[in-house]
């Protein structure tokens, strides 16, 4: 048999009798395997997208934390609850579609398949075209770990080619992560074909910098923010809102910080930040630094494409620093998917605040200030399905991850995530 999405739906009939433990002996081995393999995991990382191998090796010891992570709760996270006069059950769906974007090409992916494994799915993955390597990969991660082969398989398709997919019965729901646009078109789909979908789109996170914050911890860990994986994440720090009295400081302290951000070779152990995925994502973020300097922003760091010969047949793209930003820009208006960092001057923590939510965006947030009642009464206000008070906004396995308006719907990891793609069943 050789149909992959056959060879998956016919799998669940099998997979939905394992025993928890069962399942869980096969996360434990994949969260092995990948351990064991992840010098060579970077290195396809590296060779396909770009990432610095430093980085692909942190990114699949995350999977297999989050492998261990389901394997040790799923269980209780999915036991049958008995209320009087009857049982609530977590049964699984069937098998799921992973559409999956390349910026993380393995945790994306093993964020969604930990948890939908545990729960009892079969997954179809459908990964992005240009980390074809990573999903071969991933697919024989899997097949060791579970001592079969059709528990996970993928799809060599386009972007384009997936709706039949999606309104083929034995693809039970869909899960995807990428980009606003053709989330709206997957999303569409989904609904004309009466299937469960989670949406784990774009982002333009804003990081209010308030005049009591600690302003060297803040620029470090905002530039860090804005630059991880090269600044194509989705939770990416994409704008500074940063209070008058502040402002100057700031800047300058968060320029420092970003210059140490030197692009290089991503096979290089020392290397920070490597060369964008693709050619035309670099130049869509040089045509919203351009756009934006001709609408007024100040450009005091990086903002030119690298010489010829600096560019060693690889997109690269430099770190940037835009001051004087405003709303009706296109790097303030647009999600910034790269190493560049917008910086809107506000009078005080109100206009952080409105600026913050001005945008269709609502993933990810931070804010940093000396006070913890101040910043968690900020948190409340910022309409984000994250916030982080004097911290980088990230992805953690025992916490529900996702966003609202134009980000998406539904949460992936905690024990939201592995809600999302299971039958509540009443039984009484
Ligand atoms: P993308 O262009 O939307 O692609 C993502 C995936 O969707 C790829 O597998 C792509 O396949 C596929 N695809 C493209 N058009 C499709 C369509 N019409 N129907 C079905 N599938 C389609 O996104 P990307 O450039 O890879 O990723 C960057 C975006 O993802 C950013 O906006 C980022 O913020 C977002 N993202 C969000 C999260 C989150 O958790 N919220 C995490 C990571 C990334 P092809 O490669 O074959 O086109």
């Amino acid at each position: 048999m050789s149909d992959p999405l056959q060879m998956v739906s016919t799998a669940f009939e099998l997979l939905r009798t394992l025993s928890f433990e069962e399942r869980a002996a096969g996360l434990r081995r994949a969260a092995d395997l990948l351990e064991e393999r992840k010098d060579e995991f970077a290195r396809l990382m590296a060779e396909e997208m770009g990432k610095p191998v430093a980085q692909g090796r942190a990114e699949v010891e995350k999977c297999a934390k989050v492998c261990r992570y389901y394997a040790e709760h799923g269980e209780a996270m999915l036991a049958p609850r008995e209320v009087e006069g009857g049982v609530i059950r977590h049964e699984p769906l069937g098998t799921v579609l992973a559409i999956m974007p390349w910026n993380f090409p393995f945790w994306q992916m093993f964020r969604f398949a930990a948890p939908g494994l545990m729960a009892g799915n079969t997954i179809l993955l459908k990964h992005a075209s240009n980390v074809s390597g990573c999903a071969k990969a991933i697919v024989a991660v899997m097949a060791g770990a579970f001592e079969r082969e059709d528990f996970v398989q993928a799809v060599f398709i386009s972007g384009k080619e997936v709706e039949p997919l999606i309104a083929d019965p034995r693809v039970r729901a869909v899960t995807f992560t990428g980009s606003t646009e053709a989330g709206r078109q997957v999303a569409a789909a989904a609904g004309k074909h009466l299937k469960k979908s989670v949406l784990e789109l774009g982002g333009s996170d804003p990081y209010l910098v308030l005049e009591d914050a600690d302003l060297k911890a803040a620029a470090k860990t905002c530039a860090a923010a804005r630059m991880v994986n090269g600044g194509q994440s989705c939770i990416a720090a994409k704008r500074f809102l940063v209070t008058e009295p502040v402002h100057d400081e700031f800047v300058a302290l968060l320029r420092e910080e970003l210059a140490r951000h030197v692009a290089g070779d991503p096979m290089d152990e020392a290397t920070l930040l490597g060369p964008m995925a693709r050619a035309d994502l670099r130049d869509e973020i040089h045509g919203q630094v351009v756009d934006s300097i001709a609408a007024g922003a100040e450009l005091l760091l990086g903002g030119e494409l690298p010489e010829a010969e600096e560019l060693r047949g690889k997109p690269y793209y430099p770190a940037t620093l835009l001051a004087k930003v405003k709303p009706g820009m296109r790097v303030f208006e647009e999600e910034t998917f790269g190493p560049v960092a917008p910086v809107v001057r506000v009078k005080n923590m109100q206009e952080a605040i409105e600026l913050a939510n001005r945008t269709p965006f609502g993933l990810g947030a931070a804010v940093f200030s000396g006070s913890e009642a101040r910043a968690r009464s900020v948190a409340q206000a910022l309409e984000t399905g994250t916030v982080a008070i004097n911290a980088q906004v990230v992805s953690d396995p025992r916490f529900p991850f996702g966003g609202v308006k134009d980000s998406g719907w539904g949460r992936e990891l905690g024990e939201h995530g592995i809600r999302e793609f299971v039958n509540v069943k009443t039984v009484r």
